[in-house]
C-alpha cells in the first residue's frame, strides 16, 4: 500500500514497505547448476590455484571484452591497485581523489608511496585537470583517478596534463567495468588500470580483481610482482607479494562475466525507473550517465541538495526503517580516516566535503525491480513533501527510543 501520510513511515510506528532488507550493491550469484558443474571441473582437475586454467580464461575473456592487450587477474582489487604502482616504480607523492574507497588510497601506502589529496569536480564527483594541477608538486610522481560510479576520469586532460608535468597516470577501475570512454571500454586509459571483481560489483569472484594494460612491459612486472615463485628468473624486481587469484574465485567470475548483459540490463531498467522519478524531485539530483556511451548502471547514486526540506542522513535514518539500506558514500572522506586524518596540515577540499556530506545510494541489484524501485520512489517523495516535519519528529523519536529503550 501506498503511503500518503507521515506517521505511516516505519520509523513513526508504521509498517516497514519491504518484508526484506534491500541492499546497496550487486551481490548477483550464478544459477547453481552452472557453478557446479564449474566447480566439479576444479575438483576433477585437482588444480586450484597458480595460473590455472579458469584463471588463464578469464585473462583472455577480459582482455577481449575491454579490447585491451593484457588483462592480469589478482586476488583483490585493492592488491591489484598496489600491484600497479609498484609495476610504474614510484617514488614520492601520488595524487588521489578523497571522495573514494579506502582501498584506493591504503593500496599506495601499501606500496610505499605517499597519497596527497586533491578534490573533485562537483557535477563528475571525479578528479579533473584543474583539481590535480592545483596539488603538484616537485615530490609528485603520478596521479591515481578513480573512475567513480563508472564515469571515465578526464583521461583526455589529466593524461595531457601529466604529460606536461612528466607524471605517470593510472586508474582505479573498480566501478567502470563495462563502461566506455569516447567509444571505447574502460581498461586501457593511463599506463595501466585496475579492477575489482568483489562481491558487490557487477563481474564478482566474490573477492578478486583484475589489471588491464596495453603496454607489454607493465603486464610483464605486473605478472612478476603478482607471484612469488620463480624468484630465480627474475632478479632485481623490488618488492612482491602473493595476489594470485584461485580457480574458484575464477569460476564465479567467469560465470558472472557469462552473465554480464542480463545484469546490466536489469540494472539499466531499475536505473531507468530512478531516472524518470527524480526528474521531478527539486532538491535531489540523480548522478546520470550519458546515454551515447556504454555504462553499467552499477549504482543508483542521488546527491541531496542542502535546499532539501530533509537531510541525506535524515532521508537514510527514514529509509532504513522501512528496509531500504541506503548508504552514505563515501562518509567520510578518506583524508578523514585513519591513518590519512593524523597527517598535519589537512587540505582543503571543499567539493568533496559537500559530497561526504550529501552524497548517498539507494538499492539496484538484483534483490530489486522495477515495482519496487517505484515504491522506493514514493516514499522519498512523500519525504521530500513532508520533509518540514519530519526533522522534528525523528529527534522526538530517537528520544522516545532512548527513554523507553
Ligand atoms: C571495491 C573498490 C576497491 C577495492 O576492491 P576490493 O576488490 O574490495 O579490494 C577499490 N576502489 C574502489 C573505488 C572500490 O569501489
Amino acid at each position: 500500500m501506498k503511503k500518503t501520510h507521515l506517521t505511516q513511515f516505519a520509523c513513526f510506528g508504521g509498517t516497514p514497505s519491504f518484508a526484506e532488507e534491500l541492499p546497496v550493491g550487486q551481490i548477483n550469484l550464478p544459477p547453481w547448476d552452472e557453478f557446479e558443474a564449474m566447480f566439479a571441473d576444479i575438483f576433477q582437475r585437482g588444480y586450484y590455484t597458480n595460473h590455472g586454467p579458469l584463471v588463464a580464461e578469464l585473462e583472455t575473456a577480459v582482455a577481449r571484452t575491454l579490447g585491451v592487450r593484457h588483462a592480469i587477474c589478482i586476488t583483490n582489487g585493492t592488491v591489484a591497485l598496489a600491484i600497479a604502482a609498484l609495476t610504474l616504480r614510484l617514488a614520492g607523492e601520488v595524487i588521489v581523489p578523497a571522495f573514494t574507497f579506502p582501498g584506493t588510497v591504503q593500496a599506495l601506502s601499501w606500496a610505499g608511496l605517499k597519497p596527497v589529496f586533491a578534490d573533485v569536480d562537483p557535477t563528475t564527483h571525479t578528479l579533473s585537470a584543474t583539481t590535480v594541477a592545483a596539488r603538484i608538486s616537485p615530490h609528485s610522481c603520478a596521479v591515481l583517478g578513480v573512475h567513480l560510479w563508472g564515469h571515465p576520469c578526464d583521461p583526455v586532460g589529466l593524461q595531457a596534463l601529466c604529460d606536461d608535468h612528466g607524471l605517470q597516470l593510472f586508474y582505479d577501475a573498480a566501478h567502470a567495468f563495462g563502461c566506455g570512454h569516447a567509444g571505447r571500454p574502460i581498461g586501457g586509459l593511463g599506463r595501466i588500470e585496475a579492477f575489482s571483481f568483489h562481491a558487490t560489483k557487477i563481474i564478482s569472484g566474490a573477492e578478486g580483481g583484475c589489471l588491464t594494460t596495453d603496454d607489454d612491459e607493465v603486464a610483464s612486472r605486473a605478472r612478476t610482482i603478482r607471484n612469488f615463485h620463480q624468484a630465480e628468473t627474475f632478479a632485481n624486481v623490488g618488492l612482491r607479494i602473493n595476489g594470485k587469484m584461485s580457480e574458484a574465485q575464477a569460476a564465479m567470475a567467469l560465470l558472472s562475466l557469462r552473465h554480464f548483459d542480463r545484469h546490466r540490463g536489469r540494472n539499466r531498467r531499475i536505473f531507468d525507473v530512478y531516472r524518470q522519478r527524480a526528474a521531478t524531485w527539486p532538491d535531489i539530483r540523480l548522478y546520470d550517465f550519458p546515454d551515447g556511451e556504454a555504462h553499467n548502471y552499477q549504482y543508483a547514486v542521488l546527491e541531496i541538495s542542502p535546499a532539501a526540506a530533509l537531510t541525506r542522513d535524515e532521508l537514510i535514518t527514514l529509509l532504513h526503517a522501512e528496509n531500504v539500506l541506503a548508504r552514505r558514500y563515501f562518509s567520510p572522506g578518506v583524508h578523514r580516516l585513519s591513518p590519512y586524518a593524523e597527517q598535519p596540515d589537512p587540505p582543503a577540499l571543499p567539493v568533496t566535503e559537500a559530497l561526504c556530506r550529501n552524497v548517498m545510494q539507494i538499492p539496484l541489484g538484483p534483490r530489486v525491480d522495477a515495482e519496487a524501485a517505484h515504491r522506493i520512489c514514493d516514499l522519498i517523495e512523500l519525504a521530500l513533501a513532508e520533509g518540514g516535519s519530519i526533522a522534528p519528529r525523528l529527534r522526538q523519536a530517537s528520544h522516545t527510543e532512548a527513554r523507553t529503550g
